[in-house]
């Protein structure tokens, strides 16, 4: 307690501090011990917290100089003191101490700057500390606030589908089976056949939720468990979805941009490549994306499916988001709507971008319970394994459509991430699973 007359000491954040908000008062911090440099008369002690990072100077007459002293990097405490603005401090304000009071000292942090990358990911569980991953991580969550913004204004409801399933979405290859009980189940590679259940209800719905994938291969594009922002809804169609699609990831992006300015700058993210992002996106029909391709000497035939290559040099040449559309049937899932008088072409469109090719898949579903069965046992499966699926054709069916994004994707391309493992918090690929 501060005695009678003084302002009552505000305990602030350190992003306040930053902006000038505090500047000659008197304040309060928690938070963790950043950097730490020790002079003879003087200690500098970079704190964070969640909001920032901020340098406070502890002179050798302050009474929180002995705890000062003791503290190592990485330990918690709580730092009284006055703001002063500094040209010489980064952020151009710094505290000066007047009390230091360890909160947990920290055993030496393990983590230094010459570290590796595969020492880095051991030790994820202390790396998520580092500024970098702050940043990422907070982009992150405006993301899926930003995404969830646009389907709640357009009349979108959040749902929960289950992440156990008794029949495959994807197509057995990359399908993660599991012990339940004394059954057989699998990972949902997807929420899509659960949303569409839902339409019949609720009508526009979406989920952000958990993808699970047995990608063998190490890319920088996959991981065996992502996060995957699905939408279903009916009455609609193709130009419908594009539309809705294009919306999305430019509303996700100029938010983005306006909100994250200082986070995309301090990773060195592109914010005008964000700002940049406006509908209506390109567009072409596969057949076209063949012709391009074949124009650089491709090989591909109609009917073969596009590789991360073949993808890539078309994203790259585009330079911004886009679409491909109208897919050989033969290459998509057996929910996807075929053209009456095409019935080889698909109603079927991907999203790509520069530098990872494909971020999301979407298209219109077969709503004729007769077509939908051919297409079950074309593909080798079991009619009777999707008896729940087809009774939303037996009951009241409508044309729908629906689209999966992958949100690791969209943030590695957002922020030019190296690695799709550095956007999600704790990646799991082939051989990662720990911590
Ligand atoms: P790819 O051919 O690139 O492996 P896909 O076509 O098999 O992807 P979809 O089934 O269309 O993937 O899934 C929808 C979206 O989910 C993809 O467009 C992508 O953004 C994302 N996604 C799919 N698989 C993965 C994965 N293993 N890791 C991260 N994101 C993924
Ligand atoms: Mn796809």
């Amino acid at each position: 307690m501060r005695e009678n007359g003084d302002a009552i000491m505000a305990l602030v954040k350190i992003r306040e501090i930053l902006d000038g908000r505090h500047e000659n008062k008197h304040v309060s911090v928690r938070g963790w011990v950043y950097r730490k440099r020790e002079g003879k008369d003087v200690i500098f002690l970079v704190v964070r917290d969640s909001t920032g990072v901020v340098q406070c100077t502890v002179k050798k007459d302050c009474p929180g100089w002995s705890n000062a002293e003791c503290l190592t990097i990485e330990s918690s405490l709580m730092l009284e003191g006055t703001v002063r603005p500094d040209q010489r401090a980064p952020g151009g304000q710094e505290i000066s101490a007047e009390n230091v009071e360890i909160i947990g000292l920290a055993e030496i942090f393990p983590i230094s700057k010459d570290k590796s990358e595969e020492f880095l990911r051991d030790k994820r569980h202390l790396w998520l500390r580092s500024r970098r991953m702050s940043l990422i991580m907070k982009v992150r969550g405006h993301v899926m606030d930003y995404a969830r913004e646009y389907f709640a204004k357009e009349g979108f409801t959040e749902v929960s589908p289950p992440m156990f399933i008794s029949a495959a979405c994807e197509g057995g290859s990359t399908l993660f089976g599991l012990k339940y009980f004394d059954q057989s189940l699998y990972l949902t590679q997807s929420s899509q056949l659960y949303l569409e259940i839902l339409i019949y209800s609720l009508e526009n719905v979406f989920c952000i939720a958990p993808s699970f994938r047995a990608e063998k291969s190490r890319t920088i594009r996959h991981l065996t468990e992502y996060w995957h922002i699905e939408g279903e809804w009916p009455f609609a169609d193709m130009s419908d979805l594009i539309r809705f699609e294009e919306g999305l990831l430019t509303h996700i992006c100029q938010q983005t941009a306006k909100n994250c300015r200082q986070e995309l700058e301090e990773l060195g993210a592109d914010t005008a490549k964000l700002a940049a992002v406006t509908t209506p996106f390109p567009r072409m029909t596969y057949t076209e994306a063949m012709e391009r391709l074949a124009a650089k000497g491709s090989k591909l035939k109609w009917g073969d499916d596009l590789g991360y290559e073949d993808e890539k040099l078309l994203a790259d040449d585009v330079g911004k988001p886009f679409f491909i559309y109208d897919y050989p049937t033969a290459i998509k899932a057996f929910y996807c709507k075929t053209y009456r008088d095409r019935p080889e072409v698909a109603m079927s469109t991907d999203m790509l971008v520069p530098r990872i090719g494909e971020i999301s898949t979407g298209g219109s579903r077969e709503d004729d319970k007769e077509i939908l069965i051919k297409r079950i046992k074309e593909m080798g499966m079991n009619p009777e394994d999707y008896d729940w699926y087809l009774d939303l054709r037996r009951y009241g069916t409508v044309p729908h459509v629906g689209f999966g994004m992958g949100l690791e994707r969209v943030l590695t391309w957002m922020l030019d991430l190296e690695n799709i493992m550095d956007s999600i918090p704790f990646p799991r690929t082939t051989r990662r699973f720990y911590p």
